[in-house]
């Protein structure tokens, strides 16, 4: 008997959904979110090769460790991964413009150490080796009750961060603590780049690099879904860190992760992916405010290995055939730099540390002035 095939009416519903806009826009010509590009694109063209740029401080932050520093209003930051490739998919060194430019900064940079010691700094961060990338936790040095607000910042500016874009303080200060002068780490550069779009690029998967939608791996959670203690995560490296200076577990916030790859699935969930942090990429900032700043080397190195295996083998010391996470653990470079007097005269003139938030109310309260 012959089938019959129903026919079937497709309805087609057009549906014209316009995106909305961005909840956060510029609603004046002189907003604090315009980037403040004119500025950062003079600072990106200083160098200690130009006089430019006077090296003040240098740290290696050591793999799965973490490491505290400051650094003054008007200077510069830059994080670097300069222990090599990550494992697997980097590319060779003189692939990119930006790679020969950071890679001739860092060795006038250690050349230049001992001339390094006054004048204006700029603070920047870079990453030699791939990482799961750095943790990275900002106070205001003078104020630490003014630190990094993650959440407000990823809305302010993006889910990643990329130049131009600001890292903005907690209530009720509500100003920029630093500024993405440069960002030296890109997908495209070790080939994992499938579009590309005014933020920067994006992997086939749709992750970006310079997280801000996670926050640092901690052994609470660690605890809660393997059973195991172990002590160096990055909450616990940012702990550590921040001892010296005053301040307690309770201080570490909602951190920035640098040189790190993730994005949200088709369903919203969080997920990470390797590093494409090469020994060229680098991350440098603009501090608005003295800034202290401290950095965790993540345990889960440059994320090709990573597991909830780690803290399982610490409490067993017996990794098994399990990925070698410890070998994709590499370190990170902190340097600080002031602006030469002539470039400070120059590229910041005009330039003022960003006033707190103008705010003046009670939160619509009346407080009683005492007894009558
Ligand atoms: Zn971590």
């Amino acid at each position: 008997m012959a089938q019959t095939t129903q026919a079937t009416t497709t309805t087609t519903t057009t549906t014209t959904t316009t995106p909305p806009l961005p909840a956060y826009f510029p609603t004046t010509s002189t907003s604090p979110l315009h980037p403040p590009t004119a500025l950062y694109a003079k600072l990106k063209t200083l160098s200690e090769e130009n006089g430019g740029l006077i090296k003040t401080a240098e740290i290696l932050v050591p793999p799965r460790s973490g490491r505290a520093w400051k650094v003054p209003a008007g200077a510069l930051f830059r994080l670097s991964t300069p222990a090599g490739p990550q494992v697997g998919t980097c590319k060779s060194k003189s692939k990119s413009k930006s790679k020969s430019k950071s890679q001739s900064q860092s060795q006038s940079q250690s050349q230049s150490q001992s001339q390094s010691q006054s004048q204006s700094i700029l603070f920047s961060i870079s990453s030699f080796v791939v990482q799961d990338g750095g943790d990275l936790n900002v106070f205001n040095a003078d104020n630490p009750r003014e630190r990094f607000w993650a959440a407000r910042t990823r809305q302010l500016q993006s889910s990643h961060v990329s130049e131009g874009d600001r890292l903005w303080s907690n209530l009720p200060y509500m100003r920029p603590l630093c500024g993405v002068v440069e960002d030296g780490c890109e997908v495209r550069s070790v080939g994992r780049e499938a579009r590309r779009d005014a933020r920067g690029g994006v992997t086939p998967c749709g992750g970006r690099c310079h997280d801000l939608l996670g926050t640092r791996c901690d052994p609470y959670v660690s605890h809660m879904l393997t059973g195991a203690s172990y002590d160096f995560h990055c909450h616990s490296n940012l702990v550590r860190a921040l001892l010296p200076h005053g301040l307690s577990e309770s201080d570490v916030h909602d951190v920035l992760n640098v040189f790190q790859v993730t994005g949200l699935d088709s369903q919203g969930r969080y997920f990470m992916e390797a590093s494409p942090a090469t020994p060229d990429s680098t991350l440098t900032f603009f501090a608005e405010q003295p800034l202290l700043c401290a950095l965790s080397t993540c345990p889960g190195g440059d994320l090709s290995a990573w597991g909830w295996h780690q803290a399982q083998d610490a409490a067993t010391a017996a990794a098994g055939d399990k990925p070698d996470m410890k070998a994709t653990c590499r370190p990170i470079k902190v340097e600080v730099f002031e602006l030469s007097d002539a470039a400070k005269g120059d590229v910041l003139q005009g330039w003022r540390e960003p006033a707190v938030s103008g705010y003046a109310g009670m939160h619509g309260m009346a407080v009683p002035g005492g007894e009558d």
